[in-house]
């Protein structure tokens, strides 16, 4: 028998499921602000509207970390971090699961990605970052490097969804996450199956 603690995470399937009920998961065609296209979209946050949704989802993935040894050992005092507001709720409801004691989010100001002024060396704890999506990995790789510059161990990374051609691994920690998406870019219009099929375009702003 598996421990409870697997057996409890529901499958990809299960997943997508919740992500197609709430419209977070979308087909059509979708072309993104560095101009690839796409046949789905993921817009996370229409998932955590729901209170039901976002606890089911924020859930599933910390029960992904308190299997770890590494993170079980040092729970309470670790911090969950967000790189970005798209991951905060995500970031709460795994605090709220783990019952860690710390969460922080950055955010882009002039386009480069911080924490908030006064948050200072050493005062973060050992942490997990989580976000709702990881798509290129750009975010939680720079989120990786603000939080070494503060002194914190990163002891856990993870999100809802991976798409397959991000890292797996970042920080010498495997990325958690529960769907792992097989996403087809298109470089331009030029490629794209839906361009030449005429199917009008959608533009997502990130
Ligand atoms: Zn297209």
């Amino acid at each position: 028998m598996l421990g409870q603690g697997v057996q409890l995470i529901p499958s990809p399937d299960e997943i997508m499921n919740i992500l197609k009920r709430t419209e977070a998961f979308r087909e059509g065609h979708f072309v993104y602000p560095n101009g690839k296209h796409t046949a789905h979209y993921f817009q996370m946050p229409l998932a955590f509207r729901y209170y039901d949704t976002a606890r089911v989802l924020a859930v599933a993935l910390s029960r992904k970390f308190r299997v770890e040894r590494d993170i079980a050992s040092q729970l309470p005092k670790i911090a969950i971090i967000s790189p970005s507001s798209g991951g905060i709720p995500v970031a709460f409801g795994v605090r709220d699961a783990l019952n860690a004691e710390q969460i922080y989010w950055a955010e882009r100001e002039e386009g480069k990605r911080m924490f908030r002024q006064y948050v200072n060396q050493g005062e973060i704890n050992p942490c997990i970052i989580v976000d709702d999506i990881i798509r290129s990995g750009h975010a939680i790789e720079e989120t990786v490097e603000i939080v070494r510059a503060l002194g914190a161990p990163i002891i856990g990374c993870g999100a809802i969804v991976r798409f397959k051609s991000a890292p797996d691994q970042i920080a010498d920690v495997t990325i958690k996450s529960l769907v792992n998406f097989d996403e087809k870019f298109y470089d331009s219009g030029d490629e794209c199956v839906d361009c030449k099929k005429g199917v009008p375009e959608e533009h997502v702003r990130f």
